[in-house]
């Protein structure tokens, strides 16, 4: 079904599009004799249902797929009637399913396959090649056609740092081609027989939009900067093209079925279409077509150099509850990471001021277009530069009349953040969406490599947003950092450093618990202009959610990670049980 434009910006009322799941086959459920009632009770527990006031119950009831209400034990059974299915919670907690707002369906479906040869899995230098050499032995088991593969791979978490050339990567793979990309997805490198796979002569001038790494003589060193340098070799992998095109469907379910078992309902892509445009977003319809997603997807359309959307009948709020497309995505700079996100000043260790992906006027002219046709904008920037860039590019539309606070763009990581441009961002009423494992796992990179211990103060500033009421939410950016969302509250909690145990990155930024449910289940569900369906367990809304083995408010800080999933209900059906 389509939406009006207009509506879908109101998020009016009544408006709600459902797609049924009746006729298809139960997603876990009890099977066998109909039901009595359409009724299930939630009851023995905590409920918390994340409304406004963030009210505490102890049962919940919903009717088929939609929230019925929330309240004691004897009001929700008596409100019940007979005949309803009972789930006693034995003292478990109940949160609305979470939203992850921005990872990466494609590259999870498409790359799952691909062997983690980073940090958390090899943690030297040495390890990591030593764990290629054995994938390019089981490619040469495979046959002449398959390619070394790596993915993960982060040299500046490895000790000492130390970046992957055509030098070592011909030297591991000189029969084939070799493809590593990096955690932030922003860098990868390469073997010579990659860049001949793709054409790409040792003499290429830099791709738009992207660099390429280069020896002193100037010709390349197999390090590629930015999608449009990377995408073209990674798509000459026919491997790589068969998972993105015949088995999508099935590598698409996987990463449904991979979210249900972390709680997480709702999931928000950020760069569809980056390889095949609208053929990659007919291939998501297919999945939902087939009847077994567990989660919801919210399809943020990537619009980069070549414009892959251009000419597509693709308009916001196209789509049903369970695949809607939410907005449109613009990536302005690279990884602070990776030293590529665009910063006013300096990098503290290395003189340069990394990556504008997007030059600020062309991006100006590309905000002024598509908000005045009505899109949301999601749009990347890592670095203060970046982010003065979008500011500055919304602000423009808004001075041109267009009411881009009915848009609510975001602005993805949105890692560093000044009070000026914190001042501005609710001025423009937008919404920061932060990469919250940026502090746990690379934190002390931050400090000490990346910022120095002024301006790394300035990232991911959950607390300092909260106070002002500007509404955040923050994501994992899978793969970059794994998927799990009782991790993202732990960090926003805890803010504690993985490489120094006890050790906590800006204090000052760390917020209450409640506050970190919020952001990834009710404001979520706003960034993604949803609340009229999903985000918190009120009645008439879609009934998804979570059941937690224990109450993540009386948990440790640290140990919040630690809590189980236990179910997982999306739609009013479970569809996952540990
Ligand atoms: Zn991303």
């Amino acid at each position: 079904m389509k939406l009006d434009r207009r509506q879908f910006l109101r998020n009016g009322a009544g408006m709600a599009a459902t797609l049924s799941l009746g006729g298809l086959p139960e997603l876990g459920c009890s099977r066998g004799a109909e039901p009595a009632s359409d009724a299930t009770v939630f009851r023995g527990g905590v409920v918390l249902p994340v409304d406004e006031g963030f009210s505490e119950h102890s049962a919940l009831l919903i009717r088929g797929n939609r929230i019925a209400g929330v309240g004691s034990d004897e009001a929700i059974l008596a409100e019940a009637g007979t005949g309803a299915r009972i789930v006693d919670l034995e003292g478990r907690t109940v949160l609305p399913g979470f939203i992850e707002p921005h990872m990466h369906f494609l590259l999870l479906a498409g790359l799952g396959h691909v062997e983690d040869v980073g940090p958390f899995a090899q943690p030297t230098f040495e390890a990591c090649l030593a764990a290629l050499r054995q994938i390019r032995d089981a490619a040469r088991a495979q046959g002449p056609e398959a390619w070394v593969m790596g993915r993960q791979f982060d040299p500046i978490l490895l000790e000492p740092a130390r970046e992957l050339t055509t030098r070592e990567l011909d030297e591991i793979a000189p029969d084939r081609p070799a493809f590593v990309l990096n955690a932030s997805g922003h860098i990868a490198y390469v073997n010579s027989r990659a860049l001949d796979a793709a054409g790409i002569a040792r003499d290429a001038p830099d791709p738009a939009g992207g660099e390429f790494g280069r020896q002193a003589d100037g010709t390349l060193n197999g390090v590629l900067y930015g999608p449009s340098a990377q995408i073209p070799v990674l798509m000459s992998n026919p491997e790589i093209q068969a998972r993105m095109n015949r088995e999508f469907v099935a590598a698409g379910i996987e990463v449904g079925e991979t979210a249900a078992t972390l709680g997480i309902t709702t999931l928000c892509d950020q760069a569809t279409g980056v390889l095949s445009g609208a053929a990659e977003l007919a291939r998501y319809r297919e999945m939902y077509a087939e009847g077994r997603m567990k989660a919801r997807l919210r399809a943020y359309l990537y619009d980069f150099h070549e414009a892959p959307w251009r000419g597509a009948d693709v308009r916001p709020g196209d789509g049903d509850a369970l695949l809607r497309v939410a907005g449109l995505k613009l990536v302005t700079d690279g990884s602070n990471q990776g030293f590529t996100g665009r910063q006013r000043e300096p990098y503290w260790t290395r003189d340069t001021l990394g990556l504008y992906y997007i030059d600020p006027p062309v991006l100006r002219d590309l905000v002024e277009r598509y908000a005045a046709e009505g899109w949301p904008l999601s749009m990347h920037g890592n670095g203060d530069a970046a982010i003065d860039s979008i500011l500055d590019a919304v602000e423009h539309a808004r001075d041109r009349g267009i009411d881009v606070r009915a848009l609510r763009c975001r602005i993805e990581h949105c890692s560093i953040l000044h009070d000026d441009q914190i001042a501005r961002i609710q001025e423009l009423g937008m919404g920061p969406s932060f990469l919250i494992n940026h502090v746990h796992y690379w934190g002390h990179v931050m400090r000490d490599q990346v910022f120095g211990p002024e301006k790394v103060q300035l990232l991911d500033r959950c607390a300092s947003v909260e106070r002002v009421g500007i509404p955040w939410v923050m994501h994992s950016d899978a793969p970059v950092s794994p998927l799990g969302s009782l991790h993202k509250i732990r960090v926003a909690v805890a803010r504690d450093l993985w490489k120094e145990p006890g050790a906590v990155l800006v204090p000052s930024e760390r917020v209450p618990v409640e506050a970190a449910i919020r952001s990834i289940t009710r404001t979520a569900a706003w960034q993604c202009h949803s609340e009229h369906e999903i985000g918190s367990l009120e009645a008439g809304k879609l009934a998804d959610l979570v059941v937690l083995e224990s109450d993540p408010r009386k948990a440790e800080p640290t140990a919040i990670s630690e809590i189980r999933v236990s179910e997982t209900w999306m739609d009013g059906r479970r569809v996952f049980q540990a």
